[in-house]
């Protein structure tokens, strides 16, 4: 379950250029991916989520998390 051979995307730091690699972030709870959630006031806005992919730069140390798939925050009355 956990991937930490990077090859599933090449991404290049937007700071120094180097090429960035996936990392596990920990905080609290250990093991599993970061999750990203949205929630807001009112009957069609039921929380939404999706799992977050963490990607370091290994020369300045930039953090980046991408969601693995973004249309899934979207509220219902979002398009
Ligand atoms: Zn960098």
């Amino acid at each position: 379950m956990s991937d930490d051979n990077g090859n599933n995307r090449e991404i290049k730091c937007t700071d120094c250029g180097q090429l960035m690699v996936t990392a596990q972030f920990v905080s609290g709870v250990a093991g599993g991916y970061p999750e990203l959630r949205r929630s807001r006031k009112g009957a069609l806005s039921a929380q939404t989520h999706t799992a977050a992919d963490c990607y370091v730069c290994l020369g300045c140390g930039l953090v980046k998390f991408y969601a693995r798939e973004p249309q899934e925050l979207r509220f219902r009355t979002e398009k």
